[in-house]
């Protein structure tokens, strides 16, 4: 079975694409019947901090992306990493290597000031019990003049020369494994059958895959994916905003529309744009994604918003916008709420972000008597006030207050008084709402609701 999994390291917060990565690792799994799993790699423990493993968890929680079982913590399993630079040193794969810090460092220059590759002397040189004293370094021997070849389920058949890889320390001096030693006993160690990240990572898996051999262990298979760019082309960075997923959230993105959107963002089937977690489950392969860098398209993402916005449950809308509101400073009570609720659905199909929806239900919201702006109260003068006023006799004698109704009786109304709805709907609007926001009148009326329309009629009529 397909195991899968999703290995960041916690040094700040999940950035969009880590959350790809973990997207297209999830639905890999997913299509497959198989499990998706999650590492921590904090390893690195100066860097590593607990604010970032939280901020990681929340990002994969919002995108409903957690793992399947437990979370693994790399830095946890070190004595099983060392166990396993153990055997490479029993089997002769790797070395013990004395040399200082400087030392290295002054080999190395000395053999590119050559023209060679630096190698250490204890690569063939049996220490003494002296030796053992002192503090080394374990490195992995690559064996020399070998062809290391990675059949890469995205870049293809990819080689390198073992030669131009180096002797890789996979234990420090203090004992502390490396990444790479690391990464290979974790996945093995996980049955992670395929290895789907960042390309960034293409040459580790060259590295990787050296020690796997020397180990006699399979190697995963590994799918290397183009990274993320900016919508100028650039490498995705500060300057382009927007790179922690919960600032998307912020933005009022929702997560199946983030989900939809990172699917398409460097994998394509055919044209399609929008689809559920269904469809890309099942769709979701390798050979759709994309050898070239993906860009960000804001537009793009506003339209599929757009598009799980239309989709979503009123109920959960409104406490969305219920939140939106209170952290603005206008908490909801019940009356509040359904009103909200009433009106979501009349105004849904125009909003491509969340909070678009706290400004545009704001009209349904107005205490009355309402005040009007400038441009309503010219609308409400004359012989418009007239025909509202007949309007509003019109409307107290409809009973069915719906949508197709009211739409029904605004059209007979506007025949009876032989006009057209330009006549009407302009001073309509402007009683109703002020000159707030809304949608068309027979919706505004039902958001509104019976009473409170005629009251504002009345209202506006004074
Ligand atoms: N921890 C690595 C990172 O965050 C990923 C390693 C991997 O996926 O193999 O870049």
């Amino acid at each position: 079975t397909v195991v899968t999994r999703f290995a960041p390291s916690p040094t700040g917060y999940l950035h969009i694409g880590g959350a790809r990565t973990a997207l297209f690792n999830w639905l890999y799994a997913k299509g497959h019947g198989g499990k998706f799993l999650v590492r921590i790699e904090d390893t690195d423990r100066e860097r590593s901090t607990e604010d970032a493993v939280k901020a990681i968890f929340d990002g994969l929680e919002w995108l409903d992306l957690l793992g399947d079982g437990e979370t693994v913590y790399q830095y946890a399993r070190a004595d099983r990493h060392r166990e396993v630079a153990q055997q490479l040193l029993e089997t002769g794969h790797a070395y013990r290597d004395f040399l200082t810090a400087d030392e290295t460092g002054a080999l190395r220059d000395a053999a590119k000031a050559e023209g060679k590759d630096f190698v250490s002397p204890w690569r063939d040189r049996e220490p003494t019990a002296e030796d053992l004293q002192k503090p080394f370094t374990v490195r992995f021997r690559r064996p020399l003049d070998q062809a290391v070849i990675v059949d890469d389920a995205v870049q293809g058949s990819v080689r390198w020369e073992s030669s131009a890889l180096d002797d890789l320390v996979i234990l420090r001096s203090d004992g502390a494994p490396t990444y790479n030693l690391a990464v290979v006993v974790d996945d093995h160690d996980m049955g992670i059958t395929h290895v789907i990240r960042g390309d960034d990572h293409l040459n580790n898996a060259a590295r990787q895959s050296l020690i796997y051999d020397a180990l006699d262990w399979t190697r995963p298979t590994f799918a290397h994916i183009p990274l993320i760019h900016g919508p100028d082309g650039a490498k995705l960075s500060k300057r382009h905003g927007a790179q922690a997923v919960h600032e998307y959230a912020e933005m009022g993105y929702l997560p199946e529309a983030m989900r939809n959107y990172l699917a398409r963002l460097g994998w394509a089937h055919g044209d399609d744009e929008l689809f559920d977690d269904e469809q890309a489950k099942a769709w979701f392969d390798f050979a759709g994604i994309n050898k070239a860098p993906a860009r960000l398209d804001f537009d793009k993402l506003a339209h599929v918003n757009a598009h799980w916005i239309r989709q979503a449950d009123d109920q959960r809308l409104l406490d969305l916008v219920t939140d939106i509101l209170a952290s603005r400073g206008q908490p909801l009570d019940d009356t509040g709420r359904e009103t909200v609720l009433r009106t979501l659905p009349l105004i849904k199909d125009r909003a491509k972000l969340v909070p678009e929806l706290a400004d545009q239900v704001q009209f349904a919201l107005l205490a009355n008597p309402i005040s009007f702006n400038e441009k309503s109260q010219a609308m409400l003068q004359g012989e418009n006030l007239d025909r509202l006023s007949r309007l509003r006799e019109h409307l107290a004698n409809t009973a069915d207050w719906s949508v197709e109704n009211l739409e029904a009786e605004l059209k007979l109304f506007a025949e009876k008084e032989g006009v057209g709805f330009g006549k009407i709907g302009p001073s309509a609007r402007a009683a109703l709402t002020g000159g707030a926001p809304a949608p068309d009148i027979a919706k505004i009326l039902v958001a509104v609701g019976r009473d409170n329309s005629l009251q504002r009629l009345d209202d506006a009529l004074q």
